[in-house]
């Protein structure tokens, strides 16, 4: 392997013990500990662990956990009137609505009803129109995850050419605004975008994130090139991201693992928003 390996477990371990430790200034500072609500809806196992995950990394650093569970079969008014309260809560600095909820609820409808303030997802209509004016606000965290990364590595963004493959919601969109907010001259592709490997192969920066097992090979990557694998695939011989690793990381000149990589980034982001969500609620307390 040729390429430098961007190690995302350290530096998310870095980035939470910097959280730690703003958490504890902030605490000291306001008289008021950031707290981070939590809301399933059903006992969907995989969202179980993922929610339990978000409350232990909050308690590690400082952050207060609320957890507030719902049965599958809770009616939206149910679930609308317990974000009413979370959002009128002034001991909540920020609340997750763990995706997907059961069929019957309106997941997009619900987040969207989390004060954009609060919002540390960052997946509010209104938080994706500030990314998009590049205003202030709470950003998704994977995308802001690989911010830091490539900011680590050292990455020189400024009129470099990004590629982000996947134009999700979740991810690619949002990916793709915070690289045009650092001037890179950024193209996103999709499952339509004609000659894949040739687009692929134009980046300085290349970012994956669509879902399919080793899809990207070491024809399809600049020799030089930073990539970032932000793909999550499982199979019979364990976890695998959408980059074929150990070809890729002969041509680029740095790489993220999976796992290891984007993965521990997600949780670290989330502590960090949840932290500038306190801060913006003290703002808004205090009288201009
Ligand atoms: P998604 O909503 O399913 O979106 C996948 C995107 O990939 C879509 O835009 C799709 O294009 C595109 N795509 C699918 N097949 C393609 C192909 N053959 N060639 C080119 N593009 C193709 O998925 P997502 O939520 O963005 O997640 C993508 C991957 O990232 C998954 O493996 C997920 O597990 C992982 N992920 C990881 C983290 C983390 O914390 N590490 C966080 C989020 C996501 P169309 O729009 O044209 O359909």
């Amino acid at each position: 392997m040729s390429a430098t390996l961007i190690d995302g477990k350290a530096i998310a371990a870095e980035t939470r013990a910097e959280v730690a430790r703003d958490v504890e200034a902030f605490t000291a500072r306001t008289g008021h500990r950031p707290g981070l609500a939590t809301v399933l809806v059903g006992e969907d196992p995989a969202s179980a662990i993922y929610v339990g995950g978000k409350q232990k990394a909050s308690r590690e650093v400082g952050i207060e956990p609320f957890d507030h569970r719902l049965p599958a079969d809770a009616p939206a008014v149910e679930v609308e009137a317990l974000l009413e309260r979370l959002n009128a809560d002034d001991a909540v600095s920020g609340i997750l609505c763990q995706l997907p909820v059961p069929g019957h609820l309106d997941g997009v409808a619900l987040t969207g009803m989390i004060d954009p303030d609060k919002d540390v997802d960052g997946l509010t209509p209104l938080s994706a129109g500030r990314l998009a004016l590049g205003l202030p606000g709470l950003r998704p965290c994977t995308p802001a995850g690989v911010m830091v990364l490539l900011e680590r590595a050292g990455v020189d963004l400024r009129g470099a050419g990004a590629v982000v493959v996947g134009r999700s919601n979740l991810f690619g969109k949002p990916m793709a605004q915070l690289l045009l907010g650092a001037d890179a001259t950024v193209t996103t592709a999709h499952s339509r975008t004609r000659d894949l490997p040739g687009v692929c192969r134009t980046a300085d920066v290349l970012i994956v994130a669509v879902g399919r097992d080793r899809m990207v090979k070491a024809d399809w990557v600049k020799p030089g090139a930073v990539v970032i694998d932000v793909g999550m695939n499982r199979s019979e011989d364990g976890l695998h991201g959408d980059v074929a690793f150990d070809e890729v990381s002969e041509v680029a000149s740095a790489i993220t693992p999976v796992p290891g990589g984007v993965g521990p980034m997600t949780i670290a982001m989330l502590l960090r928003n949840t932290l500038a969500a306190a801060e913006l609620q003290i703002a808004r307390r205090v009288p201009a």
